[in-house]
Formats: structure tokens, C-alpha cells, sequence
């Protein structure tokens, strides 16, 4: 597809959208008729998005580094030339799970900078560029929108893995912050927080939340999927909940319920 086709789509940036719920959020878009940008550090193997060959660019780019995605930024600004969707969904799990009080702070670093330093600041770049778009595009055209995945453990301790929790309820605070900041430009700016989904991040600990859903965890007993996701983050980005910003979508099988 040439870049003036291009042009003529809504254009969709998902960090991440290599595998699990990144790939499921890509391929929604996709079949939304979206032309979607993945980015990450390791190069794919193979066909991504079979069926959409010319629909996407993959762009290599590791999150964590201010130089990786300032040519994130000017390599979408010189192949596409717009964007109307940020979506926020690269993120790692600690390398290790270890107890709070042994966690290490290189892990807490690595963490943060990849969960909540790089879409800070991925999330400053593309907005200022979205109002820099906003003066050439006629009001009713163009309707950018920023969606961030943070995670059910934005709220809900687990020691094990404190950094990655800390990573994410920064990531909540982040959606309120840009929210607010935004909501003169009529930049709409979301938060989904996925329970528990199938993806390899989740390979690792399958057999115990096999085990948890089973004893009830979740009202409605099933793993999620990426395909969950996605069709919560299209909703999000067609302007299917309007007159709102910062809004949290629970997409977690009712997780987030206290119950007795
Ligand atoms: P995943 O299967 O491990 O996929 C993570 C994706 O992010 C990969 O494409 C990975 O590609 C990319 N990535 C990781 N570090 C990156 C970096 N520094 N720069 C650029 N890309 C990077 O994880 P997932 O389960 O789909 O999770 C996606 C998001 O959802 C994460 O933010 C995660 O915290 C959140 N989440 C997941 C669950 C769950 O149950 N799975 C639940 C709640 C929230 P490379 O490794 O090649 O860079």
C-alpha cells in the first residue's frame, strides 16, 4: 500500500502488537479497516496478520529507549504521515518473580521503563503531534484517541511481583493526568485493564490460574482473550463511549466485583 493510500485510513499505533494481547487488538483494528503500526524489539518471524499483508508496517522499537522512539516517532511521521490511535499496550512482567522484600532494584528499574516511562513519554511525542495534526485536518475528520492496558494489578496486590504493580497503577494515574490535560484538545484518553488473558506472558503460570478460575475467582469462569481486548479497544477508538475521558474499561470477566 502507498503511502498516499495510507493517508486516506485511520492509522493505529500499538506498541507490543507482535503477540499476545497486542497482536488481538491489532487484528481488530484491522478488521476494522484501520492500517495498524506494530512496534517491538524482536523482529517477527513469519506472516503477523494473514489476510491484511499490506494493511500493516512493522517498525522495530524497544519502548524503554528515548533514542528507539524518537525514530519510532519520525519513521511513522515519513511512511504514514498521521496517526489517530495510541494504543499503550507493550509491557513486561519482572524477569523474575521474587518477594518484595527481596526484589531487586535493577528489576524495578527495567520494569518502570518499559511499563510507565516509555508510554509517558510515547504518549507525549505522538499527543503533541496529534495537535500539530489537529490544525490541518477539518474538526469533524479527525478524532485522535489514546487507549492505555494497564492491568487488573494497577489495584490489587501482589507481592511477588511488586514493581510490576507499581509499574501499572502508575499507568492508571498516567490515564488521568493525560485525561485532563488533553480534554481541550478533544483527545479522548481510555484505560482497559485486562484480567486474566492467554498470551505467552501467562504461558508460565497457566496451571495455576487454570486452578483459580476453576475454584470461582472470576464470575464469569474462563480465561480472556486478546480478541476481548481488541474489540474493547475498537469500541474505545470509534467513539462508541462518548462524552467521557479517563474512563477505566474492567475487561477482566467481573474480577474487579467484591464479593461475598
Ligand atoms: P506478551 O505476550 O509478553 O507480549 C508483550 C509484547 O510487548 C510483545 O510484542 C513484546 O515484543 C512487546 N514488548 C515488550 N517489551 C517491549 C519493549 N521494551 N519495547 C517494545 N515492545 C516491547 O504480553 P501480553 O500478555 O500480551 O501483555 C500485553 C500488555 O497487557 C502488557 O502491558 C501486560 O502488562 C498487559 N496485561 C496482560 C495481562 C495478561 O493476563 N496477559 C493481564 C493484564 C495486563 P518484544 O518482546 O519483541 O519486544
Amino acid at each position: 500500500m502507498s503511502k498516499a493510500e495510507r493517508t486516506k485510513k485511520k492509522v493505529v499505533l500499538i506498541t507490543g502488537g507482535t503477540q499476545g494481547i497486542g497482536h488481538g487488538i491489532a487484528v481488530e483494528f484491522l478488521k476494522a479497516k484501520y492500517f495498524a503500526i506494530v512496534c517491538a524489539r524482536r523482529e517477527p518471524q513469519g506472516e503477523l496478520f494473514p489476510g491484511f499483508e499490506d494493511q500493516y508496517l512493522f517498525l522495530h522499537c524497544d519502548i524503554s529507549s528515548t533514542e528507539s522512539r524518537e525514530t519510532l516517532v519520525k519513521n511513522i511521521q515519513t511512511q504514514v504521515g498521521h496517526i489517530d490511535v495510541l494504543v499503550n499496550n507493550a509491557g513486561i512482567a519482572p524477569p523474575e518473580r521474587k518477594d518484595i522484600l527481596e526484589a531487586t532494584e535493577q528489576s524495578f528499574e527495567m520494569v518502570m521503563k518499559i511499563n510507565l516511562q516509555g508510554p509517558y513519554f510515547l504518549t507525549q511525542t505522538l499527543v503533541n503531534w496529534m495537535i500539530e495534526l489537529q490544525k490541518n485536518y477539518e474538526k469533524q475528520d479527525y478524532h485522535p484517541s489514546i487507549i492505555n492496558i494497564s492491568s487488573i494489578s494497577a489495584y490489587t496486590s501482589s507481592p511477588a511481583r511488586g514493581e510490576y504493580c507499581v509499574s501499572k497503577a502508575g499507568l492508571s494515574m498516567m490515564t488521568k493526568l493525560y485525561a485532563d490535560r488533553l480534554a481541550e484538545y478533544h483527545i479522548p484518553v481510555f484505560e482497559i485493564q485486562p484480567g486474566i488473558i492467554t498470551t505467552p506472558m501467562t504461558r508460565g503460570v497457566k496451571q495455576k490460574y487454570d486452578g483459580l478460575i476453576e475454584e470461582g475467582l472470576l464470575p464469569i469462569k474462563r480465561w480472556g482473550t486478546p480478541k476481548d481486548i481488541g474489540m474493547a479497544s475498537v469500541a474505545l477508538a470509534e467513539g462508541k463511549i462518548p462524552y467521557s475521558t479517563g474512563q477505566v474499561l474492567n475487561i477482566d470477566g467481573g474480577f474487579h466485583i467484591h464479593r461475598l
